[in-house]
């Protein structure tokens, strides 16, 4: 399917920003990366204005403040600084606008006004709901049917919806929690109504693109639709929606509970961005990512042979500020953000590089091979400066991981020779392993 922007030169991009109430993990980057690799290739052709949101009140928040005892304020502030440090480490541009809900409750009242007086939200109790069976179309993002889901529905109903999938627009709040006043009283806002809100404000009635995690298709963007569209007396609320597929961990889901969860902000203390980076955009957006022991180092052995190939060669700034991707690489993002694709046509020239023995092809693949990094994210340290980090006779942390991980699949397949060598070579290198249940921890000795 082409894609074809509402109006001509310029495109407008929705995604659903984090709820600032704790550090990102790994699985939370996938989204802020690809779709800020989207941004980056959307604006070599339109001028973009793209919108990623804080959610900064929301009863996770809350639960934070009160079990940590700091307030909401600090909170947030906290987390959203990190959130910006975060990605910028992942080369995350920051986007054109990052609404804050707070800052806009009363575009969210005025949202739900409209609702109500066009009968689709009722008030009842100091809440206001969305009714659902006012809106034919409810249920056609997530290929849902409401009937079906009210027949498969076990959820106990709050006493004041008229019927169960009924979602709240609006809800009272006590004198500790955060609030507004507004016609029902003094409340805060339900959280999808808070991006229908901010999508409009920042990009109009009708955007381009809507992105974010596919968790997020039911009900958070269905209910968005929902709204956005009955608010606006049935226009198009989003012409596109993109959503990124998850990030598991060895196969099982991201949990605290399974104490699989990888902080990014943790990752980032010994693993470099680009290198998290790229590991994020090797599968395909839409497709599920699955992390393991490999991943790093598979990432970091790429950037190896990327800056191995451009590593020595020196060309100048103008040359390099008018080279250009090679049109496969640009192809295969155009096809529906192909990164995987793009990644081979990126080695593909980093082989020819490596195989030229004419001085002014070098020139021209190198800045090539510059201007892809630019395009994708990566690659932006000096390769000198990349190398550099491997200092001689040390192993860094990448470098070990790999090891570790390396002997532990050695001894998995019972090949234990293999997997003696590699503890060799870390200890001879000055690391000491440990095997505990939660798999193996090294340090430096001495
Ligand atoms: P949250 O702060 O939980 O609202 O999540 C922020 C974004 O991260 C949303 O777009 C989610 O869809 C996305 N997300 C959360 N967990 C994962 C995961 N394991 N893999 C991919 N995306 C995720
Ligand atoms: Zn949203």
């Amino acid at each position: 399917m082409p894609f074809v922007p509402q109006k001509e030169g310029e495109v407008t991009m929705y995604l659903c920003g984090p709820t600032v109430y704790n550090y990102a993990h790994i699985g939370n980057a996938r989204p802020a990366v690809v779709f800020d690799l989207l941004a980056r290739l959307l604006r070599r052709h339109y001028k973009l204005t793209f919108a990623r949101n804080l959610t900064d009140v929301d009863d996770k928040i809350n639960a934070a403040a009160m079990v940590t005892g700091k307030s909401i304020d600090e909170i947030t502030a906290r987390y959203i600084k990190a959130y910006n440090d975060d990605m910028g480490a992942l080369g995350v541009q920051p986007p054109d606008v990052e609404p804050r809900a707070t800052q806009h409750v009363p575009e969210m009242i005025a949202m739900i006004e409209a609702l109500i007086t066009r009968g689709h939200a009722y008030e009842a109790e100091g809440h206001v709901l969305f009714d659902v069976g006012s809106h034919a179309a409810y249920g056609a993002l997530s290929k849902r049917d409401l009937r079906e889901m009210i027949a498969g529905a076990r959820v106990e109903v709050a006493p004041y919806k008229k019927a169960a999938h009924d979602f709240v627009l609006w809800k009272p709040s006590t004198p500790e929690l955060p609030g507004w006043d507004s016609p029902w009283g003094r409340g805060r806002p339900g959280w999808h109504i808070e991006c229908s809100a901010m999508a409009k404000k920042h990009l109009g009635v009708t955007i381009d693109i809507h992105a974010g995690g596919r968790d997020l298709i039911f009900p958070h963007h269905e209910n968005e639709l929902a709204q956005s569209c009955c608010a606006h007396d049935g226009a198009e609320f989003a012409r596109y929606w993109l959503h990124n597929g998850f990030l598991s961990m060895d196969s099982e889901k991201m949990s605290k509970s399974l104490g699989n969860v990888l902080l990014v902000h943790d990752m980032l203390k010994t693993i470099p961005g680009e290198v998290i980076r790229l590991a994020l955009l090797s599968a395909h957006y839409k497709q599920p990512l699955d992390w393991s022991d490999e991943t790093i180092p598979s990432a970091k052995r790429m950037l190896d042979r990327l800056y191995g190939a451009v590593r020595g060669i020196e060309i100048g700034a103008a040359a390099r500020a008018a080279a250009e991707p090679p049109a496969a690489l640009l192809a295969a993002l155009e096809d529906d953000l192909n990164s995987p694709q793009a990644l081979k046509e990126f080695f593909a020239l980093a082989k020819q590089l490596n195989k030229t023995t004419d001085e002014a092809e070098k020139q021209s693949l190198a800045a090539a091979m510059y201007a892809s990094g630019e395009l994708l994210g990566v690659m932006q340290s000096d390769a000198e400066e990349w190398f550099a980090g491997d200092v001689e006779g040390e192993l860094s942390a990448v470098d070990i991981e790999e090891l570790i991980s390396l002997r532990n699949a050695a001894r998995a397949a019972r090949d234990f020779k293999a997997a003696d060598k590699f503890r060799d070579q870390l200890s001879d290198a000055g690391i000491q392993i440990e095997d505990g249940a939660d798999g193996t921890t090294w340090k430096r000795s001495g």
